[in-house]
């Protein structure tokens, strides 16, 4: 067993579990109306526009912009490398879609608000921890 920090995962259950293992094929997905066409996270039976009922998982391009973000210094437990970066991040697909996620692969300090990211997942037992860091500025292949 590690003594190391054990950060709190998410309780699975039948309408999240394609959420917290989405990531296994490096896609993030939400819930989808199949009426209208509205994302919904984190995910309901029911569509908030609509009142429809058949939601399905949906893929989207994982990219999205820096809503806001908090800076936390403080180490909460052994193992948790301070400072690290809280972010909300608005997705691309739909104003007011977001999420709250940790912002790596960027100084603190480096951060902005509107800044691009992309997801990128980190496996934690049986999830798929979605993380964001900054777009890459390279052409992709
Ligand atoms: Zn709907």
């Amino acid at each position: 067993m590690s003594q190391g920090y054990q950060r709190s995962l998410p309780l699975l259950d039948d309408l999240n579990r394609f959420y917290w293992t989405s990531g296994k094929d490096g896609v993030l997905r939400m819930l989808r109306c199949q009426s209208c066409g509205h994302w919904q996270h984190p995910p309901r039976p029911v569509c908030p526009k609509c009142l429809g009922r058949k939601l399905e998982p949906d893929t989207l391009s994982g990219k999205g912009k820096v809503f806001s973000f908090t800076v936390n210094a403080k180490s909460w437990g052994p193992g948790l490398e301070v400072p690290y970066v809280i972010g909300i991040v608005m997705l691309d697909e739909q104003d007011g879609l977001q999420l709250t996620t940790n912002l790596r692969d960027v100084a603190p300090e480096d951060v902005k608000i509107g800044m691009p990211v992309e997801v990128f997942f980190e496996k934690d037992e049986d999830v798929w921890l979605p993380m964001f860091r900054p777009t890459m500025q390279a052409a992709s292949a």
